[in-house]
């Protein structure tokens, strides 16, 4: 009786594996969204950390995790909490250099542009801080933000850039280094090569 039942069956060995897999296909989407903000960080000089604790369960979520829970939807600021026997909804945080605002995701931060190209990036950012800075960690400038929208945004916000990206080349795609630049791939990966940097390779990234 005992032996039958702690033999592993083929399908569960195989469901053990997928899961693992999965654990560490997340880890690394962890990893590169964690990059992904240390990039746009080290690009503007502010450290940027989208911060969310569930107020009912306390469980801490991930910078991942929080863009997951969003709704995509323009009306509604929530974020999920991914506890599956919690689920609750509430906004989620952007820490700005030390200064507590709230986290738009990208469907929200584009609904909330339209219509101001014409706003500098200096009144945006006095206007509504929690807006211009959402802007900047989902899509590394104004600029960028209002190309989403289809929009030429004539005022000045971008940066100098290229030794602030060294770090982060073959460390992330070139595709998502160029898009928060404001670059595109094949830019980056010729500055890439020139450093004689292999290309970035999900499977080549170390999780512990
Ligand atoms: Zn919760």
């Amino acid at each position: 009786m005992m032996s039958f039942g702690m033999r592993l069956s083929p399908q569960l060995a195989q469901r053990l594996e997928t899961r693992l897999t999965q654990k560490q296909k997340l880890a690394v989407a962890n990893q590169i969204a964690g990059l992904r903000i240390a990039l746009v960080s080290a690009l503007w000089g502010v450290k940027y950390e989208p911060q969310a604790k569930c107020p009912k369960c306390d469980r801490k979520l991930t910078p991942l995790e929080i863009l997951k829970g969003f709704n995509d939807d323009p009306q509604d600021r929530t974020t999920q909490c991914p506890n599956r026997r919690c689920k609750y909804r509430f906004p989620a945080n952007l820490n700005s250099g030390g200064i507590q605002l709230q986290m738009y995701c990208p469907t929200q931060t584009l609904a909330a542009l339209s219509g101001k190209q014409d706003v500098s990036p200096q009144e945006i950012q006095k206007w509504n801080p929690s807006l211009y800075h959402s802007a900047i960690v989902n899509f590394g400038s104004l600029q960028n933000a209002f190309r989403k929208n289809d929009v030429d945004y004539k005022h000045e916000d971008a940066l100098p850039w290229l030794e602030r990206v060294l770090p982060f080349l073959g460390k992330l795609s070139d595709k998502m280094i160029g898009e928060v630049v404001g670059a595109s791939p094949k830019t980056i990966g010729g500055i890439r090569r020139s450093y004689k940097i292999p290309a970035f390779k999900k499977s080549a990234v170390k999780v512990d």
